[in-house]
């Protein structure tokens, strides 16, 4: 570097930095200068570059010319606006041309190689020993890194203070050491009554060991993540947060507190909620739909819809009251309960299927109040159209009535909770909705019922017929037997009392049947059981039933062997003569029915086939319905419909199976099945 320029130039600096000229004083100076981590350089009295030093060739990113460039080396300089400025109006410039020192500006330098420092000059006017102006010389003082840090602390800093996040630090010890614009619109604090107090004042009570779990992970250098829990604001509300809380390190890598970013998630967790609650309703909508339009039970319809309607509207309590006639075709209340107050409930109730309730269980239309006991009403004696108002722990209060189908008010839905304002306008038409469908539900298991009795009445009727014509007709057949007995052989009469006895064997036959259909009924057709050998019984049935028929040719197809099974011999023959006479009697173009009976493992299976009119495949499980006759055949062939519904009762008590396989036209086959041990 061009020291003999240097030595001329430091000559007149003052006394104090003024170093002794001898030959190695020189030599230091020049490396004390060249090796200085300051950039460095001086001009002549013109401005002319006299000397430079490492530090600056590298902070200007190049060399200048000795003697031939002016005021600095810089390729491009700026202002720190970003304003370029020109080299005549730098500051080492102004120094020469007014002879001053110049402090604390900025300057921007571009490198020829596009990169920008942001440099303090010092320049300095240097004078000799007559005191004019001789030169300057200029330190640059490289404040880069410095303006870097400060832009991105701005920017952190605007960032922290415009988060809708609360961001807040820490010390190890859970002390508060900043808190920004968002934590004081979260928790109501300002800075100055929060800063240096603890962070469990943001905690509520029974949540306060959380601030150890958390600092314990924050000691050993790890994150906390999206932490849900509850904080507490300075006027004692309650939020739901997320919290993430970091670790922060001094520059030596040391952990020295935390910073967290807490995010209100109220209206998430609002949002959750309702969408919860919404699918709920929805499950809980459609639920109670279906158990009540599945249902013909009054009593169980009633509790569903109570208990449902509770659940959906947050009742503690709820009760359904539900007019019914009963025997004796009296009205009798019929009451549910449902909800945590209903043992409250009920011990103010009088007991179930009373005929009278009082006036408080009666609603005309719907009534939802926030706060019953705001009513002036409310705890006199006088019952208040509410449950009992004052003596159930109830505020908010809602009752709606049932309507049945011709509009008549059958019952009322009735619903408590002790905190007022509870239910809402939405609680209310939903219960409404689903007390319409109760309404038409409970009007049809009414009619389901009545239904039922009327059955149960034809039922006792026929079977009280069945036996009572019975008996005469026993004693007639007797006596028709006597008559026959009594005539000579060759008499004409003769024929006439065997085709009486004839009907009535066949009308005894339809007595018996049913009497076994009402026995069905009521649940008391016996099995006697025995043991006895199968194949004799379809022997004996096939030559029995081939010795009353003409028109048909019963014939046994496939045998089995010897095969003793046990079960009621009267009944197995009774299905296998009605199966049989069926094939006679609709089959009445063809010839022949055949009988074939199988043995599998554990079961033995005799199929009855006709050559005759048929059933369509959607008649094939009608058919086993009692009274049930196929249409097209009813009118021309006679029958009463209970044949194979005592066949399938009577194999069905025997753990077997009856079953049919036909083609309408071209005939069927019967089949049917038991077990054998
Ligand atoms: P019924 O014969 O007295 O009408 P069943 O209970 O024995 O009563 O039969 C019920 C109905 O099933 C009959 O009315 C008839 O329509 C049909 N059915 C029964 N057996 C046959 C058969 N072998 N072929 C065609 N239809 C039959």
């Amino acid at each position: 570097m061009a020291h003999e320029h240097l030595s001329g130039i430091l000559q007149p600096l003052p006394e104090k930095i003024k170093l002794p000229q001898t030959q190695e004083h020189n030599q230091l100076n020049d490396q004390l200068y060249n090796n200085l981590p300051v950039a460095i350089y001086t001009c002549d009295r013109l401005g002319y570059i006299t000397s430079f030093n490492k530090a600056a060739e590298k902070l200007w990113g190049r060399s200048p010319e000795i003697g031939k460039d002016l005021w600095c080396g810089s390729w491009k300089i700026f202002n720190p606006d970003g304003e370029p400025l020109l080299l005549d109006d730098c500051p080492m410039a102004r120094t020469l041309k007014e002879g001053v020192a110049i402090e604390g500006e900025e300057i921007i330098i571009e490198r020829p190689d596009g990169t920008r420092v942001n440099v303090q000059p010092c320049p300095v006017p240097l004078f000799d020993e007559q005191g004019h102006l001789s030169g300057a010389v200029n330190t640059l003082i490289d404040v880069t890194e410095q303006r870097i840090g400060e832009a991105k602390q701005a920017m952190l800093a605007a960032i922290i203070e415009s988060s809708e996040d609360a961001i807040v630090s820490k010390t190890l010890n859970g002390i508060i050491t900043s808190w920004n614009d968002a934590a004081k619109q979260m928790f109501g604090y300002e800075d100055r009554e929060i800063v240096g107090k603890s962070v469990t004042l943001l905690i509520p009570g029974d949540r306060q060991q959380e601030e150890q779990v958390i600092l314990g992970k924050i000691r050993s250098g790890k994150r906390v993540e999206h932490y849900e829990t509850i904080r507490v604001t300075k006027n004692g509300a309650e939020i739901p947060v997320s919290l993430t809380i970091s670790p922060i390190k001094n520059t030596k890598g040391r952990i020295i507190g935390a910073s967290k970013i807490v995010r209100n998630i109220v209206r998430q967790k609002t949002a959750e909620e309702s969408l919860q609650r919404y699918a709920d309703n929805l499950e809980a909508l459609n639920d109670v739909g279906k158990a009540i339009s599945g249902s013909l039970d009054v009593q169980e319809i009633l509790q569903r819809v109570i208990d449902t309607t509770t659940q959906i509207t947050g009742a503690s309590c709820g009760a359904f009251f539900y007019n019914q006639l009963n025997e004796n075709e009296e009205s009798i209340m019929l009451y549910v309960l449902s909800g945590q107050q209903k043992e409250t409930l009920k011990q103010f109730i009088i007991p179930n299927n009373v005929t009278e309730f009082p006036s408080a269980f009666n609603v005309e239309h719907i009534i939802r109040v926030d706060d019953v006991t705001k009513y002036p009403e409310y705890h006199t004696n006088t019952p208040f159209h509410s449950m009992a108002a004052g003596y159930l722990p109830v505020a908010s209060y809602m009752a709606i009535p049932v309507i049945s189908k011709s509009g008549k008010i059958v019952g009322g839905l009735f619903y408590g909770h002790p905190k007022p304002a509870k239910f809402t306008k939405a609680h209310e038409s939903l219960v409404a909705g689903i007390a319409n469908h109760a309404g038409i539900t409970l009007d049809n298991a009414k009619l389901y019922e009545q239904v039922q009795k009327l059955n149960a009445k034809k039922d006792e009727f026929i079977g009280l017929a069945s036996h009572e014509l019975k008996t005469p007709i026993t004693s007639l057949s007797g006596y028709l037997q006597i008559i026959n007995k009594r005539l000579p052989d060759n008499d004409q009469n003769k024929s006439f009392i065997e085709k009486a006895l004839l009907q009535i064997g066949k009308l005894s036959g339809l007595l018996s049947d049913l009497l076994d259909v009402s026995k069905i009924e009521t649940g008391q057709l016996p099995l006697t059981y025995s043991s006895f050998e199968f194949r004799h019984l379809i022997q004996e049935v096939i030559e029995q039933m081939q010795y009353s028929t003409k028109s048909h040719r019963i014939v046994l197809q496939q045998e089995i062997g010897p095969l003793i099974i046990s079960a009621d011999k009267q009944r197995i023959e009774q299905v296998l003569i009605n199966l049989i006479s069926n094939a006679i009697k609709y089959s009445p173009e063809a010839d022949q029915v055949n009988v074939k009976v199988v043995l599998n493992d554990n079961s033995v299976r005799v199929m009855v086939q006709d050559f005759g009119l048929g059933i369509s495949q959607d008649q094939w499980e009608h058919i086993f319905s009692r009274f049930y006759r196929v249409e097209e055949l009813a009118s021309h062939i006679s029958g009463l419909g209970i044949g194979l519904y005592i066949c399938k009762e009577i194999v069905n008590r025997h753990q077997g199976e009856l079953w049919v396989e036909s083609t309408p036209g071209k005939g069927s086959v019967f089949f049917f099945e038991i077990p054998v041990n």
